[in-house]
């Protein structure tokens, strides 16, 4: 089932957005049976829309579009499709009361723009929109699906699970059953992980294993087909053994997993809980730690000390010892572990002080220079890393690395915890 995806926004195209829907959009679709053969990013022009649309339909079976479906003058996306499959726009009650609803709900009367959301090319399925007021629809040119979804991708991501993919997989998906998993990696290179799984990687080999990078975080498809259910549960289930024994410990989740729910799953099942102390990630790890839904049980404390004199006064680390280390050193990076410890009354403390660049660097500290301080149950370990790339890649990784050093404290003890190698 040929399948293309098509981005729009003038803010993709300009370099100012970076597109995420494609790539969610790839990985799901491919899961589930669909080639997805091109992706293709267009501006706000309603008539390159339009050519794409129809140049798509004569070797697509299926053509999905995100972005362009709200109220604003540079939302043309509907208006396009529907000349484009040759159809009138139409308005669907229940949308446009689905529309009026909500905007009386924010205390605000709906526009001649807003009420625009309700119409759609004659005879489409529309998919509801639990996060926003543009809802989604599918329609026809000619053989093909052509199906349309706002860009938010908090609004496009579960309109997407819930409803278009359910629709499509009943319409469209080819005979037979799939099965789909991704497993998630850290640390490690993307060309290391490459190498170890190269068989399994070979085209036209069932299931199928894909790679992508997001962030420094290497994450492994598997998709399995087989005409029999229980031999494509078979062939899943082989595959992610292979997986499992090949990376052994760096592979840290499945499906929506970060290291962040790692941690906390982790925390979970022993019954402990965790207070974070920041220097150069300033927060980062308190980030990634409170998108977990229920982590309130387990973080009761993440106090970013930048400067030497907030190291000093809520962590307590002794003042000369920075004088005699400096603060980018192992040995503050255990006092503010033990002291998030004491403040917090964690179990687990962790904590980061490293060098995120681009000044600052020295010969004997350079930019990059990473210690994180790990300590339960009494027991200390400081890992000393190396991170390469620009202060925000830095920063970000420093992060990843201390929660994968928590996660590997509380699955092994610390006393048996190791630096935090990339394979
Ligand atoms: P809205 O009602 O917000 O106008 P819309 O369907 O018209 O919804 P767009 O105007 O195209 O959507 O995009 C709204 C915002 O969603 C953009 O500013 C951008 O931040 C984000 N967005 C759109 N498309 C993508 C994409 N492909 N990947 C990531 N973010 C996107
Ligand atoms: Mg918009």
């Amino acid at each position: 089932m040929k399948t293309i995806i098509i981005s729009t926004g003038e803010e993709l195209v300009r370099g100012r957005s970076v597109d995420t829907n494609a790539p969610f959009l790839a990985t799901h679709l491919e899961g589930h049976g669909f080639d997805v053969c091109r992706q293709v990013t267009v501006g706000d022009d309603p008539a390159l829309l339009g050519d794409e649309i129809v140049r798509a339909s004569q070797d697509c079976a299926l053509i999905v579009i995100s972005g362009g479906l709200g109220p604003t003058a540079d939302d043309r996306t509907r208006r396009a499709i529907a000349d484009a499959v040759g159809r009138e726009l139409v308005e669907d009650g229940e949308s446009r009361r689905h529309v009026e609803e909500r905007l009386r709900s924010f205390g605000r009367a709906p526009t001649q723009e807003h009420l625009s959301q309700a119409l759609f090319p004659a005879g489409s399925t529309v998919f509801p929109n639990r996060r926003g007021t543009a809802r989604g629809f599918a329609c026809r040119r000619e053989e093909t699906w052509v199906v349309a979804m706002p860009g938010v991708p908090a609004e496009m991501r579960p309109m997407f699970s819930e409803s278009v993919l359910p629709f499509l997989v009943k319409m469209l998906a080819p005979p037979g059953h799939v099965r789909f998993e991704v497993v998630h990696i850290f640390p490690a290179s993307e060309s290391a992980v490459d190498e170890r799984i190269a068989d399994m990687t070979a085209h036209g080999r069932n299931p199928s294993v894909g790679i992508t990078v997001r962030d420094g975080v290497i994450s492994v498809s598997v998709c399995a087909r087989a005409t029999d259910p229980d031999e494509a549960d078979r062939l899943l289930r082989q595959d992610l053994d292979l997986l499992a024994e090949r990376f052994g410990e760096l592979a840290f989740g499945r499906g929506e997993a970060t290291l962040a729910t790692a941690v906390s799953e982790l925390l979970r099942a022993r019954g402990a809980t965790i207070g974070v102390a920041e220097s150069v990630t300033g927060g980062l790890i308190g980030h990634m730690l409170v998108d977990v839904p229920g982590i309130s049980r387990f973080l009761l404390a993440d106090v970013v000390a930048y400067g030497n004199r907030a190291k000093v006064e809520q962590l307590g680390v002794p003042a000369e010892l920075i004088e005699a280390h400096g603060a980018v050193s192992p040995q503050v990076a255990e006092s503010m572990a033990r002291g998030i410890c004491s403040v917090a009354g964690s179990d687990l403390g962790l904590s980061t002080t490293g060098i995120a660049g681009p000044t600052g660097g020295s010969k004997q500290k350079p930019v990059g220079l990473l210690y994180v301080g790990v300590r339960l149950d009494g027991a200390a370990r400081v890992a000393r890393l190396n991170l390469r790339g620009e202060r925000r890649q830095i920063r970000d990784r420093a992060a990843k690395h201390a929660l994968n050093m928590a996660r590997r404290a509380l699955l092994k003890g610390v006393d048996l915890l190791e630096p935090d190698r990339t394979i």
